[in-house]
This record gives structure tokens, C-alpha cells and sequence, in this order.
């Protein structure tokens, strides 16, 4: 089967607050997927659940056939295929942008130095940032340390990639960069699950969109469908507020 994402009855608690309710979700290779909802219904943390981040207390999460529980060779074995871009970058501000983007090569894919500076260069030209390899993250703009941060990803050529609202904390002008950067990517046949509230993005790219609203999943729909017409009040209510 193709499925490189399987989540079956997943149940999450913080203490006693049941943030996961029951959550199914299947992500077949290729596919994209955007997760939108209000804040505070759980996207993150069903994101962050996915490699491991965050723990479950119930149900099961499978990545590429792994299953993820306690076990360190599961989870490290999950974390090499999945790549993730946080909102706020989560670059480090004392390393170069090249530095960034070769630490995981060097360090856990145990790349000589020299070689993982060039594949890193090779993906910060593929973000259309090569001539910022040397400057630090604080001297970039949000949208090329956004950009920093996807190539960093994708340098670890995961099979899928977690984008949570990678474009939530951008000034509006440096919206498109980012997103056109993740275009290119979907086009290029890249697993994707995206938390976003940019429903152009969604529109061009989802094969599937999904509504979640106080732990569960809601509905979920091809984009035309899902935007066009919502089955639900709560859906509809929702994207009356956000478009
Ligand atoms: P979203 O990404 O949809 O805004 P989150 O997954 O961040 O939602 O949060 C879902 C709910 O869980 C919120 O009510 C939030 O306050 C709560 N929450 C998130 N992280 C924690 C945590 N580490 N401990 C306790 N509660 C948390
Ligand atoms: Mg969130």
C-alpha cells in the first residue's frame, strides 16, 4: 500500500484537557493535505504528534510502515523521512544560513564537511537564496529565513514534509515567496501536510482539505467542494471568518 501516513483512532490528552479527539487520517504518497481550523482546535498538536514531538496516549500513528511508540529506533527512523517548518522558522540565530542548512547532513547524516556545505548551497538555490549562505538568520527577512528553513528541511531528503502555518508570522508582501517556494515543491510530487489558513494555497495545491474544530476532525473534502460548499455550520462559519 501506498500510504506513508496511517493515523487510526488517535486520542492525545494534555493532563486532563482532550486535545485529539479520535482522529483517522490516511496520506497516501503525493498527496497534499491542508488542515485548517480555529486556534486552539489542535492542528499542532496533531502535526507535532507525527514525529513524535508530541506524545499519544491512544491509537496509532504510522509513518512509511513504522509505528511510532517509545521505541528510539522508531522514532529516529521517523524523524530521518519527515521534515518539518515550524511558523517562527526555529533556525539557529549563531550559524550561518549554510551552517543551518549542512548541520543535519554532517551531523546525522554523517556528510563530510565539504560535501555538506555544497548540497546545502544546492538547496538554498533551490529556495532562490544562494547569496545569503553567509549571513546570520537575524539578517535576513522573515520570508528568507522562512525559506532558509524549508531548505534546511528538504537537505535531509525527508519523504514527507509538516509545514504548521509557515506563513502566519510573515509580513503580507513576503506571503507569495514562501508559498510559491512550497508550490514548486507539491508540483514536484513532495507528501505534504500543511496547516494553513491560505486557502489560494490550498485551492491550487490540496488534494484534500480538512476542518478541525476543538480536537476533531470535522470534515474534510477536495478543495472545490470544501470551499464551495461546507457541510457543516461550524466549517462555514469558520471560512466566513477567514475569507
Ligand atoms: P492549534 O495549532 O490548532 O492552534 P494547538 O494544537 O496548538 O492548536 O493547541 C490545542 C489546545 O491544546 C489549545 O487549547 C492549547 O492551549 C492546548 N495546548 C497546546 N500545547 C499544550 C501543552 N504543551 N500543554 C497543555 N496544553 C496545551
Ligand atoms: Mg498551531
Amino acid at each position: 500500500m501506498d500510504d506513508v501516513i496511517k493515523i487510526s483512532g488517535l486520542n492525545k490528552w494534555y493532563d486532563s484537557f482532550h486535545v485529539l479527539k479520535n482522529i483517522n487520517l490516511r496520506v497516501q504518497k503525493g498527496e497534499k493535505i491542508v488542515i485548517c481550523g480555529p486556534s486552539g482546535s489542535g492542528k499542532s498538536t496533531l502535526i507535532r504528534c507525527i514525529n513524535y514531538l508530541e506524545t499519544h496516549q491512544k491509537g496509532t500513528i504510522n509513518v512509511l510502515g513504522t509505528k511510532l511508540n517509545n521505541n528510539l529506533k522508531n522514532i529516529e527512523l521517523v524523524r530521518k523521512n519527515v521534515g518539518m517548518c515550524f511558523q517562527h522558522f526555529n533556525l539557529f540565530p549563531h550559524l550561518s544560513v549554510l551552517d543551518n542548512c549542512s548541520l543535519g547532513l554532517i551531523w546525522v547524516k554523517k556528510i563530510p564537511k565539504v560535501r555538506a556545505q555544497e548540497i546545502a548551497m544546492s538547496y538554498l538555490e533551490r529556495v532562490k537564496i544562494p547569496e545569503q549562505a553567509n549571513k546570520y538568520p537575524g539578517q535576513l527577512s522573515g520570508g528568507q529565513q522562512q525559506r532558509v528553513a524549508i531548505a534546511r528541511s528538504l537537505a535531509m531528503t525527508p519523504e514527507v514534509m509538516l509545514f504548521d502555518e509557515p506563513t502566519s508570522a510573515l509580513d503580507p508582501e513576503m506571503v507569495r515567496e514562501v508559498l510559491d517556494v512550497m508550490i514548486e515543491l507539491a508540483n514536484e510530487g513532495m507528501t505534504m501536510i500543511v496547516v494553513s489558513h491560505e486557502m489560494g494555497f490550498a485551492k491550487e495545491v490540496a488534494d484534500k482539505v480538512i476542518f478541525m474544530d476543538r480536537g476533531e476532525i470535522i470534515e474534510e473534502n477536495k478543495p472545490k467542494e470544501f470551499f464551495e460548499n461546507p457541510k457543516y455550520d461550524r466549517t462555514r462559519i469558520f471560512l466566513d471568518q477567514i475569507i
